[in-house]
């Protein structure tokens, strides 16, 4: 089909909304290891994740043979608030590279959270309210996963306690405020209001924190409070299975216009976007029907894929969630503090590290600068200023774009814009100043990280 024929938005209707989510493991020849007790080292039961997660999410968590599952109404109904995102044809971006790639992204920053993370904020509200608790907790680290569910929570009358990362709490106040004018509770991690943040700040009295303490702190609070469990906004299968419609959006706007990828990149922080994204795609990768290049882009400052192992590992710093076998640096890893660029997770989804463990998905690792470069090129011609997160995957489309030009390829590409970058202004700045420095962190940082890797027979590293 002619170039000239594709919109520079396809939009799809309103009732081209998904109406089942995509649970790519189903489909996955390996399937991801099952999550552990970390006492016993046995696999989890549903049961004894009930006291931490609702129950309808802890299937989802472990259910690995439906494709399909239904989304509720309800759920069905909000999404119809912000979706269906736009998919938007980079003629802009490309005219400036002077590429012969077609260049397409997913846009999923048109909606308050500034981000995709809503998607699944709602459907966990809802699993909640169905559920007939008070409230959840929960940790953000750039704030964007704390602002969706502060939405998605006061859209169901629950109660919402936030545990945010230090360092954010204090570079980003305003998205702080959004999470309070949403009803939500904000505390900065670590903090003095649960055992685990007293230990930690015993232990380390000037850390500005990280996303696997403010887990522990909202696991804590969430098992000690009646009425109250814990929702994560990433990592976890069951976020991967919502944030299937971006994917399945991104197909369907595609296939009108006969439109096959070649390549489809995404940032991975946690891999909850990624996952989403790639997800109708890789199906089609495992059933034989189609084959796609799958790039996950992470930071060169916390680089789980690139450099982490492949084992069992704590999902939090406070070693009480369970163990899940993926890509980590070890829950104990906490990214310089010049790191400015969110995804700062130690760990990588389970059934995305199976993926990259098997050969179908690969994995760049870059650096800070040279991402806000992408950011910034892409605002200047774009006309959207992006999330540092999302410029991740920017930069690595803006790369293979160029090689096309190189190799006389035309290549089409496909990547997640994660969302809007408004609130990292202060990294924004940084960068704008020519302050903005790259860390790297060396094999003995991360040998730190490596060492609070939990040991056990089958579990060596
Ligand atoms: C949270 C977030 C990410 C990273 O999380 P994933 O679970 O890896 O998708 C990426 N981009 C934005 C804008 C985010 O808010």
């Amino acid at each position: 089909m002619e170039n000239t024929k594709i919109p520079y938005k396809i939009y799809l209707d309103e009732s081209e909304i998904p109406t089942q989510w995509y649970n790519l493991r189903a489909d996955m020849k390996n399937k991801p290891a099952p999550l552990l007790n970390p006492g016993t080292h046995e696999p989890l039961k549903a049961e004894e994740l009930y006291p931490i997660f609702c129950e309808d999410l802890v299937a989802q968590e472990l259910n690995v043979t439906d494709p399909y599952i239904d989304i509720p109404e309800e759920i069905q109904r909000f999404y119809k608030m912000y979706r269906p995102s736009p998919l938007i044809r980079a003629y802009f971006l490309e005219k400036a590279l002077d590429t012969p790639a077609k260049i397409y992204y997913k846009f999923e920053g048109n909606n308050t959270s500034g981000s995709h993370k809503l998607n699944s904020a709602i459907a966990q509200a809802y699993y909640a309210k169905k559920q007939g608790l008070k409230g959840v907790t929960t940790e953000t680290g750039a704030g964007q996963w704390g602002t969706a569910l502060s939405m998605a929570c006061s859209y169901f009358g629950l109660d919402c306690k936030v545990y945010m990362v230090k360092v954010s709490y204090e570079q980003k106040p305003f998205r702080r405020e959004v999470m309070k004018t949403y009803g939500a509770e904000v505390t900065p991690s670590p903090s003095v209001t649960t055992e685990i943040g007293k230990k930690i700040l015993e232990e380390f009295p000037g850390t500005t924190g990280s996303l696997g303490c403010a887990i522990s702190e909202a696991v804590e609070v969430a098992t000690k409070s009646e009425g109250y469990r814990y929702v994560l906004g990433s990592v976890l299968n069951q976020v991967l299975l919502h944030q299937s419609v971006i994917g399945l959006e991104s197909k369907k706007a595609l296939d009108k216009y006969g439109v096959k990828p070649d390549l489809i990149i995404g940032c991975a922080g946690g891999g909850s976007n990624l996952g989403g994204l790639i997800a109708p795609f890789a199906g089609e990768k495992f059933r034989g029907e189609n084959d796609y290049r799958i790039i996950a882009v992470e930071p060169a400052s916390c680089p789980s894929f690139t450099r982490g192992k492949y084992v069992y590992d704590f999902c939090d710093t406070g070693m009480v969630c369970p163990l899940a076998k993926m890509y980590t640096l070890g829950s104990g890893f906490i990214p310089s503090a010049n790191h400015a660029g969110g995804l700062r997770y130690h760990g990588m989804n389970p059934a995305l590290s199976q993926l990259y463990h098997d050969g179908l998905i690969e994995a760049r690792a870059v650096e800070q600068n040279s991402v806000f470069e992408a950011a910034e090129q892409f605002a200047r011609v774009e006309g959207i200023l992006p999330a540092p997160e999302s410029s991740h995957a920017i930069r690595v489309a803006i790369d293979d774009a160029l090689k096309c030009k190189e190799t006389g390829g035309e290549k089409t590409i496909l990547f997640g814009l994660t969302g809007t970058g408004y609130f990292d202004m202060t990294a924004y700045e940084k960068f704008n100043d020519g302050v903005m420095t790259d860390y790297i962190p060396t094999d003995e940082d991360l040998k730190k990280g490596f060492d609070g890797i939990p040991r056990f027979e089958g579990n060596e590293i």
